[in-house]
């Protein structure tokens, strides 16, 4: 599976020399729903109020960047001061992605947890056209010490209870610079997730009249993929 590896690389090279590991951390606590975290009751707000968001999540058989689980590039929830431009991109190492219902269960899985982490004061609204992210954070939680190293943990046991996910790695990101470099990434994430789904729902394999040939053009390995061969 090579089709997300070009935007894996762009990804590596925007955190070269600034991501920094955080420490393996309990996973903060998830009451398994989604809890409203009302304005006034708020310390801040990440990839609201006008700050640049962008959130996706790319898959590969290769490796993920260099480094832990759970990487950073900019500050942690306890040094914010106020609100905050924001990325959370997820990089996840599976099994190969065939073309039967157990490809097809994998992205339906992965892009089921993408909307179902919970950390508890952590409230998050993701929207899927704008592929942006934002998160109030209560001023309880904060006082409780929640930061990126245990809110990854959460997403983190959630990713590898994947049938299929062998390794997964969650990148946040609240440097404005870098969140505004990645964000263009996230429509091409898009574009090849959708096509990747509509080729194992068993769509036709008939280039010359498939609207997603722009998209089959670019992305190296998803012709391959459609037609069968084993070059994915
Ligand atoms: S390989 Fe051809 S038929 Fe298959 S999705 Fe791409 S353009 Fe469409």
């Amino acid at each position: 599976m090579k089709l997300y590896d070009s935007i894996i690389k762009a990804t590596a090279e925007a955190a070269e020399g600034r991501a920094k590991s955080l420490p393996a951390a309990a996973a903060w606590p998830d009451p398994g729903q989604s809890e409203l975290v009302m304005q006034r009751d708020a310390a801040f707000e990440l990839g609201g109020s006008g700050h640049p968001s962008v959130n996706y999540t790319c898959v590969t058989t290769g490796e993920l960047l260099p480094g832990g689980a759970v990487l950073l590039i900019g500050r942690d929830l306890p040094e914010l001061k106020g609100d905050s431009p924001f990325a959370r991109i997820v990089l996840l190492k599976t099994d190969e992605i065939t073309e039967d219902d157990a490809g097809h269960d994998m992205i339906r899985q992965m892009e089921y947890v993408r909307y179902h982490v919970f950390p508890k004061g952590y409230m998050v609204r993701v929207s899927s056209t704008s592929y942006e992210e934002q998160v109030r954070v209560s001023r309880d939680a904060v006082k409780r010490g929640i930061n990126f190293a245990a809110v990854g943990a959460a997403y983190l046991a959630k990713y590898k209870a994947v049938k299929g996910v062998q390794d997964a790695q969650i990148i946040f990101i609240t440097d404005e610079a870098v969140v505004k470099a990645l964000k263009p990434n996230a429509k091409k994430v898009d574009d090849i997730t959708k096509t990747l789904s509509h080729i194992l729902d068993g769509l036709p394999t008939d280039c010359g009249h498939c609207s997603l040939k722009p998209v089959c053009d670019e992305v190296e390995g998803m012709k391959e993929m459609h037609m069968g061969r084993k070059k994915t």
